[in-house]
């Protein structure tokens, strides 16, 4: 959460970092702020809300200087308000600072300053970072990148900051805990500084992704060096990114969330590239090849996500168990972490997240690691944390997610799944080699058959005007479409604001059925398969209680459509590949309803995308 950018360079610092904070701010939207040095000494201009706000705001001031930090903020400490927002100055106005993260000893630390005589005028952890590093810099008479390595040495907590200073307006001074940060460098001696590559994509190739603990110091001119916070001199990795700018726009859609959805059936086909060969029987994932045989071996699976990523890996959990026969146990990765859970060596832990910085799921694997276990990755973002700190792991090259409602990361989180427990099953003879081929051939099918889920839009849409207004809805499925009807119900909850609920059709009746009334839409997954007639019986006992049935069925299907109110077809594939499809009218639904109760859909309230807090 928040996105912070920074630039020191020949150029003027306000538009890029403001066009850098744009691209961020999927990252948190309640107030944004930018700081830049000029002949008036520290300029800062700080908004509640959007960036855009911050936009207009600077409009008519100056705003010149060619060094500058910006930062979009989702609150942890402190309202979202003007004084509260990030840059945050030292006592003397001389020190200006941005941080994505939490202070956890902030009370302690302010308490001593303020005893020093410092006063604090905002509610945030952050004021107080910038406050310690004034108060070392002074007292113990060092260089400010020398105060900023001392403070970090007594602060608890997470962080991704960046720091200038009057005195060396030169210089940007970065480091990071737990929280992302990356440098790009540029062509002419300049420096692009952020929380992901996005905002540096347009200028430069050339980044070196900062490691927990390390502190860099950026001069116009003179270069990068790279310490540990023991002041040790590191050596720079410097790697080529990949990203394209043309993935970070939006592509003529109206909103990123949409343009997302449409993508599927591309993402999904990256996704398997190099992955798959149907005409050879092969699937395998270069980036865990070192440990099949090890998965293949494992006693249990363990694997740890947050939000839509952890639906995927109840989606894998069905897979797995079932293709390889291999225990498998999906935890919410705050809750793992905090309990004591018994790891041994032969487990494997698979950590999911999209942003590869879910600060959860990030302790949560560092927990299993130091108990023994192996740890996977699966990430979307190249570079991220997770996928740095992983034994192994495999991407999911579903490119750039903007939208922070997930859709396209989803698909190929369980693309990846299908894909690793297609390649375990397959070497360890638990599945038998015909049905292996027919999967593979199925699922090499299904970036056509999503593009022909996705051909039903109007149809959704046309449903989602019908729905838009129940104040509540009830999202059920059977076996694999069980995780499809959470996500379904998440992704409304998380854009349209409406109250729903996901639950597996059979629990229904222990608790949700009172709920139901002729106001209440119940979305069901009734594909064909084993648990049909069951979910049908299901769909019989809403009915009786008036609720209104839109059913997610297969085409062809007569049955369902005949008690339904509506009925959305998907195309027929093969069982284990219907989470891929069944998730996309709902992701459609979602999106419309939000659109028509006139939500922000791209930025929903209170959401980050890459929640790099506990
Ligand atoms: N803790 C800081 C604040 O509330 C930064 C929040 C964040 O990174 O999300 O301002």
């Amino acid at each position: 959460m928040c996105g912070i950018v920074a630039y020191i360079g020949d150029k003027e610092a306000f538009p890029i970092v403001l066009k850098g904070l744009k691209r961020l701010e999927y990252r948190g939207y309640d107030s944004a702020g930018i700081a830049l040095i000029n002949n008036e000494g520290i300029a800062n201009f700080k908004q509640k809300g959007k960036v855009s706000f911050l936009e207009e705001y600077a409009e008519d001031k100056d705003s010149s200087g060619t060094i500058g930090i910006g930062h979009t903020r989702w609150a942890t400490h402190g309202l979202p308000n003007d004084v509260n927002a990030h840059p945050h100055l030292s006592g003397d106005g001389k020190i200006a600072l941005i941080h994505n993260g939490i202070i956890e000893n902030y009370d302690t630390l302010r308490e001593g300053l303020k005893a020093r005589g410092h006063v604090f005028h905002s509610e945030t952890d952050t004021e107080v970072l910038v406050h310690l590093i004034e108060d070392i810099k002074n007292n113990e008479k060092v260089s400010t990148a020398e105060a900023v390595r001392l403070a970090l040495n007594n602060v608890i907590g997470a962080y991704a900051i960046v720091v200038m200073s009057i005195e060396n307006p030169g210089q940007l001074i970065a480091a990071r805990k737990s929280s992302p940060l990356v440098i790009g460098i540029g062509k002419s001696g300049d420096f692009y500084l952020a929380s992901d590559a996005t905002p540096i994509v347009e200028y430069t190739n050339e980044v070196v992704y900062l490691d927990d603990e390390e502190i860099a110091i950026v001069e116009r001119n003179k270069g990068l060096r790279l310490y540990n916070i023991q002041n040790q001199e590191k050596t720079p990795y410097i790697q080529e990114l990949e990203l394209q700018l043309e993935a970070l726009e939006k592509g003529g859609y109206e909103h990123f969330m949409l343009k997302e959805i449409h993508e599927q059936p591309r993402s999904i086909r990256d996704c398997f590239r190099g992955r798959l060969n149907v005409d050879k029987g092969w699937v395998g994932l270069g980036g865990i090849k070192d440990y099949e045989q090890k998965l293949a071996n494992a006693n249990r699976i363990i694997m740890v996500a947050c939000g839509t990523s952890w639906h995927a890996a109840l989606v894998g959990e069905y897979l797995i168990e079932d293709l390889t026969r291999i225990p498998v146990e999906v935890e919410y990765a705050s809750e793992f972490r905090y309990r004591n859970p018994i790891i041994s060596e032969n487990d494997v832990v698979i950590a999911i997240s999209q942003s590869g910085e879910t600060a959860d799921t990030l302790a949560a694997l560092e927990l299993a690691k130091s108990k023994g276990a192996t740890i996977l990755g699966i990430c979307n973002v190249v570079g991220s944390s997770i996928s740095r700190i992983t034994d192994a792991g495999s991407y999911t090259h579903a490119g750039p997610e903007i939208g922070v409602a997930s859709t396209k990361a989803f698909t190929a989180q369980v693309t990846v799944l299908t894909l690793m427990a297609l390649a375990i099953g397959h070497r360890k003879g638990t599945i038998n080699e015909s049905k292996f081929r027919r999967i593979i051939s199925e699922l090499e099918l299904i970036p056509d058959k999503v593009a022909e889920v996705l051909r039903e839009n109007d149809h959704i849409e046309h449903i989602a005007s019908i729905y838009k207004d129940a104040a509540n809805a009830l999202y059920l499925g059977r076996g694999n479409s069980f995780p499809v009807a959470l996500e379904g119900a998440l992704k409304l909850k998380e854009i349209s604001y409406i109250h729903a609920e996901g639950y597996p059709a059979a629990e229904m009746k222990h608790g949700p059925i009172a709920l139901i009334d002729e106001e209440m839409p119940v979305y069901v997954i009734a594909t064909k398969g084993t648990s049909y007639e069951k979910v049908v019986s299901n769909i019989q006992e809403v009915k009786a209680r008036k609720g209104k049935i839109i059913a997610v069925v297969t085409k062809g299907d007569t049955q369902v459509k005949g008690m339904a109110d509506h009925v959305i077809e998907i195309p027929e594939t093969d069982e284990h590949l219907v989470p891929l499809l069944a998730t996309i009218p709902f992701q459609l639904l979602s999106y419309h309803v939000a659109v028509m109760r006139g939500c922000n859909v791209d930025q929903p309230r209170n959401l980050a995308k890459s929640v790099t807090v506990e």
